[in-house]
């Protein structure tokens, strides 16, 4: 047996658990004897972070549901292995549903094929569906669902007191999720995620990568500016709004302008 170490009061991240970063956060969310887990990471990880829960000494047969953050396969590959585990059922938001049940795996970028990526994506069922506004009742404890689109439009967090489970959302060093079309990533929707978290008066954030950090208004609001930045630039391909640039260059044709120093 060993001594549990919650990050807060009734909730255990199983790496900060275990001494050893596994793979993402995967959070035990609990209140007495009844618990759920938020993300379960790969196929792969599932046995071992079973392992941690056993020997933290929760009930297997208490655990009401497995939760998925989002549907990309890093968070929720291994949910049909622990689902199978621990006998339980699985929540996740409505956009999630297809991809999950299917095993989608362009959607959930379990494969890549221009990085030569390919990774398994069991299918796996989804007994209940979540959405904002919604509470997960743990024991007592009364969970908030909040839905946060941007990184992919399944994308959940979850508020309990002064924390917020909060995804993919923002980590530590200011980075984001990431902004890739093919898993559904939306920019305006991602400003508005991150402009919800800044507004709130959430105190701490506990991400699904890397440490937890504190909901911090001069964090929040440069990663917003550079994020907003992003809906004008090429960079982002089809998910960007408009290019500037092209509407110089519309000019530039009409007037038959050349750079200063280029003669025809
Ligand atoms: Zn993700």
């Amino acid at each position: 047996m060993l001594t549990r170490k919650p990050i807060f009061p009734g909730i255990i991240e199983l790496n900060f658990q275990a001494g050893e970063v596994l793979g993402c956060n995967v959070y035990l969310v609990y209140d007495g004897d009844e618990w759920i887990l938020i993300d379960v990471g790969y196929e792969e990880t599932v046995e071992d972070f079973v392992e941690i829960i056993r020997q933290v000494d929760f009930p297997f047969s208490r655990c009401k549901t497995l939760v998925a953050t989002h549907a990309d396969v890093d968070h929720i590959q291994g949910l049909a292995k622990a689902k199978q585990l621990l006998k339980t059922s699985v929540t996740a938001h409505p956009n999630a549903v297809a991809p999950l049940q299917s095993g989608d795996t362009l959607i959930t970028l379990a494969e890549i094929a221009a990085q030569d990526l390919k990774m398994a994506m069991p299918p796996v069922e989804i007994e209940h569906e979540v959405n904002d506004g919604d509470i997960i009742e743990v024991g007592s404890l009364q969970i908030e669902v909040w839905h946060t689109p941007g990184h992919t439009n399944s994308q959940l967090a979850f508020r309990i007191g002064d924390v917020l489970l909060s995804g993919d959302n923002i980590y530590r060093d200011g980075c984001i999720g990431a902004i890739d079309a093919h898993h559904g990533s939306d920019i305006k929707a991602f400003v508005s995620s991150l402009e919800r978290i800044r507004d709130s008066d959430v105190k701490w954030l506990a991400p699904s990568h890397g440490p937890i950090f504190a909901n911090d208004r001069d964090l929040l609001d440069s990663t917003i500016q550079r994020v907003r930045g992003y809906l004008k630039m090429a960079d982002f391909g089809t998910l960007a709004e408009s290019w500037p640039l092209m509407d110089e260059w519309d000019e530039e044709v009409a007037a038959g302008r050349l750079p200063d120093g280029l003669t025809q």
